[in-house]
């Protein structure tokens, strides 16, 4: 899980894993400094990240900077100096 949260430009801050356990919950932080939950399922599975990124704006020119996974699907589609960041009018936190 740490080489996974690095490949996110993040970190994992748990010190143990529950070997094959997939729904037990994880601390981990993001290149941006927020701290989050989530499972290994979510993260390696599910492709989630920091709730806090995906919820605050777009900001994938920044994202893309820092996480070497969001890299790899934004860079071939954009500039390098492309860093629009879109803020969001809803979240699902609202719904
Ligand atoms: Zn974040």
């Amino acid at each position: 899980m740490k080489g996974a949260a690095q490949f996110r430009g993040g970190q994992c801050l748990s010190e143990s894993l529950v070997k094959g356990d997939w729904r037990g919950k994880l601390r981990f932080r993001c290149a941006f400094g927020h701290e989050f939950e989530a499972s290994p399922r979510l993260v390696l599975e599910g492709g989630h990240w920091c709730p806090e990124c995906e919820r605050k704006s777009w900001n994938y020119g920044q994202r893309a900077k820092v996480d070497p996974f969001f890299a790899q699907v934004w860079n071939p589609l954009h500039e390098p100096d492309e860093l629009r960041e879109y803020p969001k009018e809803v979240t699902e936190l609202d719904i």
